[in-house]
């Protein structure tokens, strides 16, 4: 590979150590960060996954790490959106989770990156969910997403995590943290015209709509773990995400949250952004 990517000592401690006393992951998410350094996070961790040697990988001198420098190992399958699509392809996954089943080539493992998984829609991630839940051992996964916000709950609950910190991609503005405001409080009133005001200055801006979306999952991803006894993430919005854990139930919170990603993920399908606001009102 041409390109050279650095990463943190901790993120190559958090590699390596699932690989500790010869494990090898069979479902790895990396977020954040980058997708220059995502994709080259996911090759280093398909090499380490096919590397033959026993003691150390990637040893850097086998053949199948050779072949995964030249980008020619016929056991790392990458799957991603096709160019002239929004989303991926659901008869590509279909194929995918068909093969997953084949026995390698060449290693003892077989790889699938799967590429930006945030362009992937619910139905397709439902569809990897299936292998995930019963993989066959021979088969590894490896995901890469801009947000692990866009990964739905039950596949994030069957990988491991590599977080490349903040990613590059949801550095927000403060007029997106104004919406998400209004909005917090917004959404346990009573009267729709308060959803519609907050809402109101996403219409008609993706940039602004697709960051309002991102936090306020943050913010509602928060509250539902500050209602199940865990801690948030997001301290910016600290506030937010107490006073909505507090005035609603979690069976709410958790229907909200779903509504809000399945929005998130309709945004590149969704060619008139003035819509969104009035989605996000009537479903909330
Ligand atoms: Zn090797």
């Amino acid at each position: 590979m041409s390109e050279s990517v650095n990463f943190s000592e901790k993120v190559l401690e958090s590699l390596d150590n699932l690989f500790v006393d010869g494990r090898c992951p069979h479902a790895l998410l990396i977020d954040g960060g980058s997708e220059l350094q995502r994709a080259a996070l996911a090759r280093l961790g398909a090499k380490m996954i096919v590397c033959s040697n026993q003691e150390r990988t990637p040893c850097g001198a086998c053949e199948s790490c050779r072949k995964a420098d030249e980008g020619i190992h016929p056991d790392i399958i990458t799957v991603a959106k096709p160019d002239d699509r929004k989303s991926f392809a659901k008869a590509d996954v279909k194929k995918m989770v068909a093969d997953a089943y084949l026995t390698p080539n060449d290693s003892d493992k077989k790889v699938y990156i799967i590429s930006e998984v945030q362009q992937m829609t619910e139905e397709s991630q439902n569809l990897l969910l299936k292998i995930l839940e019963e993989p066959p051992t021979y088969t590894a996964f490896i995901l890469t997403s801009y947000t692990a916000n866009a990964v739905i709950g039950t596949v994030l609950s069957r990988v491991s995590r590599i977080r490349l910190g903040k990613s590059e991609d949801t550095v927000y503005g403060e007029k997106a943290a104004e919406v998400v405001r209004a909005l917090s409080v917004a959404v346990n009133s009573p009267y729709e015209y308060e959803k519609i005001k907050a809402t109101a200055p996403m219409d008609g801006n993706k940039k602004l709509a697709v960051e309002v979306l991102e936090l306020f999952i943050a913010v509602l991803r928060d509250a539902v773990s500050l209602k199940s006894g865990g801690k948030i993430l997001l301290n910016d919005f600290s506030e937010q995400s107490e006073a909505l854990s507090q005035s609603n139930t979690l069976k709410r919170l958790l229907d909200m949250y779903d509504v809000v990603c399945g929005i998130y993920r309709s945004v590149d399908n969704n060619p008139n952004y003035t819509l969104l606001s009035a989605v996000l009102c009537a479903r909330l």
